[in-house]
């Protein structure tokens, strides 16, 4: 177990662009402002989503692609740096028209119809990733 103190910073909150990829939307809107560690959360609605599982004794996520248009119920996450850049780390709900939920950690292929972020800046030395060798993840280093 690792900690860091934070304080709370600016609060954004941002409307994703229709047809956009939702990891890039948020990226984006973290880098222009200027934020390097942040926690997110987003409702929303997707054309389609690519979802992953992260198998942990193969080291390696699974992905599954929901094509289908869905509710966003619920995207938790953060924003941190991986090799220096914005790396968005997030997990999403998604209903589907009778109500039925899917959820899973958030891949590329996710892409917006309609999308409300809200980004909490964390205020202190920036958190960055790198390579796990117990779990194969890129996890929060100095923690
Ligand atoms: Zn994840």
């Amino acid at each position: 177990m690792g900690a860091r103190e934070f304080t709370r910073g600016r609060r954004v909150v941002a409307r994703l662009a229709h047809g956009g990829d939702l990891l890039e939307e948020i990226a984006a809107v973290a880098e222009e402002h200027g934020m390097r560690t942040a926690e997110l959360r987003a409702i929303g609605a997707l054309q389609a989503a690519r979802l992953a599982f992260y198998d942990q004794s193969a080291h390696e996520y699974g992905e599954f692609t929901v094509d289908a248009p869905v509710e966003l119920i619920g995207l938790l996450g953060n924003v941190s740096l991986k090799d220096g850049a914005t790396f968005v780390h997030a997990h999403a709900t998604l209903a589907g028209h009778d109500g039925a939920c899917v959820a899973g950690h958030v891949a590329p292929g996710c892409v917006v119809f309609a999308g409300e972020l809200v980004l909490q800046e964390l205020v202190g030395e920036p958190l960055e990733r790198e390579f796990d060798e117990v779990t194969g993840l890129a996890l929060w280093r100095d923690l």
